[in-house]
């Protein structure tokens, strides 16, 4: 039976035959000897056949490179590519560059003595085209080398798949390794398990843990819940079996060691490309810091939340209206009192987001918009106003202050309303104190020079007359000098009359009688009687006082000696008829009463002086220049008023107006 070998193939057949066989079976003929081929000629045209079909090239020359044989694919490169047709007898290689035809040279020599030589030759035309050449010796039938045989083949995917290969497999080692890096650069624990729990994978955290904290050294290979102490196993192999049966393990487990320490664990399965399970993933993470932190963030709130409250119980508990606006005028918040305000003078509840002049007049909104735009502006300020609320007079003072967000910017206007009418009253009573003292502090510097110059005239005068009237040896002459003494002693005596008067006007509080202008007036017309000038006048007077009249009567007793004796001593003798009218009428609330005389009058220059301490109008005075002073000041303590008409040459009229008690005086300051 002849070998497979030995077959003689159909041309069907060979076509069907695959490249890899067909190098085979030319291989196999190759080495056949020639007398072991019972029919030689069918044998060579197999053989022929075999190599024309061939995609390798396929070459026999003999010892001196002339082709014997070439197939068709060879031939048709060779055409392709160099532009020479290669045939039977040709020099196999001539058609190539010198050094080329060495490096030929060279193999064949090689070959010829007897060497197979397998070669992979990069194309010298193209360098991603790789050829595998193989050489081997032609042998007669006596084993004589006559020649040499070659086949080449076009490798050039084989060596690219190769070359990507080795690429994939520097690749793959450069992912390892960072895998490698990256498990190890964390410090949450990375390891997997295959299905009996033996370590794959395990980074440098979670060994130095084990390591460090139960003194075990666990590594690629072991059976990782045999290495963890006895207490944590049951744990830890519940739940790696939980997942592999598929389950997903995600927990936070405390430390047992350090409240403080908490884990958050991942275990899950690793599936194969099969969708098999086939081990075990860990993820190990410490999140004490992170319970910590959201402890801390949480007290933090709650810590916010009272300040919270405790400012919303500020802001309501004080008497003071707090609210705050956005920048488009709305509210965003306010206290009750504020809110009470509104509801009070507005009739309206104002509601949270609410324009804040809904419900007030344009000439509100006319004046606070600009007022609130300042503050949008950026700028904090005070200002005070004036209201009149419930018939009583209130002092508001608005603080506004921009509110502003982190960036600076202004987002709204937060103020406050403080009722400062109670330190606007004191302002206003310390500013007339002050006023107050500095007028004392005036007249008493007046008073100073006046009393010096005032008390000591008259004593001067006094002490000269004396001394003149111990010389004097006449009666008579005697009597005049006394009679001049005593006129000083008067003056002097009249001066501490008015300081007295005045000192008690200053010092004594107002009192409160019944007074009867009929008794009164004519008491103090008596008193004047001795006035050398009422010889001559004509002094009347009418008084109506039909309702009881109450005020302090010592002090309007000092008023009415004044005026009159002012009217007595400047009158005009000179004059028709020199006189005095007095007229009074009361009410309960106030007594009206004027007086008029005919006398010298006041120049228009002096009339709004006369009042002043120690002003005098004319020269030829004997007066201090105290009483109009002193019945201005009284006029002031009984909240009175006085008014003077007066012509020089033609007369003078005082008009009073002194209002009747019951009414509230303040206390001597
Ligand atoms: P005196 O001690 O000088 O009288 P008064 O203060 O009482 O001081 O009056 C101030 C001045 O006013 C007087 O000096 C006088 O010139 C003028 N005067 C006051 N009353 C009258 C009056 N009835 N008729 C004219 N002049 C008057």
């Amino acid at each position: 039976m002849p070998t497979q070998s030995h077959r003689i193939y159909t041309q069907n057949e060979l076509e069907d035959l695959s490249k890899a066989e067909l190098i085979a079976l030319v291989q196999k003929l190759q080495k056949l000897p020639a007398e072991a081929d019972p029919t030689p000629n069918k044998r060579e045209a197999t053989l022929q056949v075999l190599v024309e079909q061939a995609d390798d090239f396929v070459c026999a020359i003999d010892l001196q490179s002339r082709v014997l044989t070439i197939n068709h694919s060879y031939r048709t490169y060779v055409k392709n590519h160099y532009g020479v047709d290669l045939n039977i007898g040709d020099q196999a290689f001539g058609y190539l560059k010198p050094e080329q035809q060495s490096y030929w040279a060279h193999l064949i020599t090689k070959v010829s003595k007897g060497e197979t030589i397998k070669k992979e030759i990069l194309s010298t035309r193209n360098p991603q085209n790789y050829w595998q050449f193989t050489f081997s010796p032609l042998y007669d039938s006596d084993r004589q080398i006559i020649g040499i045989s070659y086949f080449a083949r076009d490798i050039s995917k084989l060596k690219l798949s190769e070359q990507s290969l080795q690429l994939q497999t520097q690749e793959l080692a450069k992912v390892q390794a960072n895998f490698t890096t990256l498990i190890n650069n964390t410090d949450d624990f990375i390891c997997s398990l295959d299905l009996d729990f033996r370590i794959l994978i395990i980074n440098n955290a979670y060994q130095n843990f084990i390591q460090n904290k139960y003194n075990v050294r666990i590594a690629i290979g072991d059976i990782i819940f045999d290495k963890l102490p006895q207490n944590l196993r049951g744990l830890w192999s519940h739940l790696s079996h939980k997942a592999l049966k598929g389950q997903k393990i995600n927990k936070i487990l405390q430390s047992t060691s350090d409240p403080n320490i908490f884990w958050e664990i991942s275990i899950n399965p690793i599936y194969s490309v099969d969708k098999d399970i086939i081990g075990l993933s860990f993820f190990i993470k410490n999140i004490g810091e992170l319970v910590k932190n959201e402890q801390a963030l949480r007290q933090l709130s709650q810590e916010l939340a009272e300040k919270e409250a405790n400012l919303s119980a500020l802001i309501e508990n004080t008497h003071d209206l707090i609210c705050s606006v956005d920048a488009q005028y709305r509210l965003i918040t306010a206290n009750s009192a504020y809110l009470n305000y509104i509801q009070r003078r507005y009739n309206h509840h104002l509601q949270k987001g609410e324009y804040m002049f809904s419900q007030s007049s344009a000439e509100i909104e006319h004046y606070w918009l600009p007022i609130y735009n300042r503050a949008l502006a950026g700028e904090a300020f005070k200002m005070e106003r004036h209201y009149l609320i419930d018939n009583q007079d209130v002092w508001l003072e608005h603080s506004f202050n921009p509110i502003r967000e982190k960036d600076g910017k202004v987002s709204g206007i937060s103020f406050f309303m403080k009722d400062i009418t109670l330190d606007k009253q004191k302002e206003a009573i310390m500013r007339e104190n002050y006023q107050q003292l500095q007028k004392i502090n005036a007249e008493l510097d007046r008073f100073v020079y006046s009393v010096s110059h005032d008390l000591r005239a008259p004593l001067a005068s006094i002490l000269g007359l004396i001394e003149i009237s111990r010389a004097e040896t006449q009666l008579e002459s005697r009597d005049n000098y006394l009679n001049l003494m005593q006129k000083s002693v008067k003056k002097l005596d009249s001066f501490i009359r008015d300081i007295i008067d005045f000192s008690r006007n200053a010092r004594l509080e107002v009192n409160r009688d019944k007074i009867v202008f009929a008794d009164l007036l004519p008491e103090i017309l008596a008193e004047l009687h001795y006035l050398p000038e009422t010889q001559y006048l004509q002094i009347t007077y009418h008084i109506h006082q039909p309702f009881d009249f109450q005020s302090d009567s010592k002090r309007i007793q000092v008023v009415l000696q004044n005026l009159l004796s002012n009217a007595i001593r400047y009158s005009d003798k000179f004059k028709d008829q020199p006189y005095i009218h007095i007229r009074i009428e009361t009410s309960p609330q106030e007594a009206y009463i004027v007086i008029e005389d005919n006398g010298q009058g006041i120049g228009q220059a002096h009339l709004d002086k006369i009042f002043e301490m120690f002003y005098r109008a004319s020269t030829h005075t004997s007066g201090s220049g105290l009483g109009l002073y002193i019945v201005k000041e009284t006029m002031h303590k009984l909240q009175g008023s006085i008014e003077v008409k007066s012509e020089l040459g033609k007369g003078s009229s005082f008009i009073l107006k002194i209002p009747g008690l019951p009414i509230i005086y303040n206390k001597e300051v």
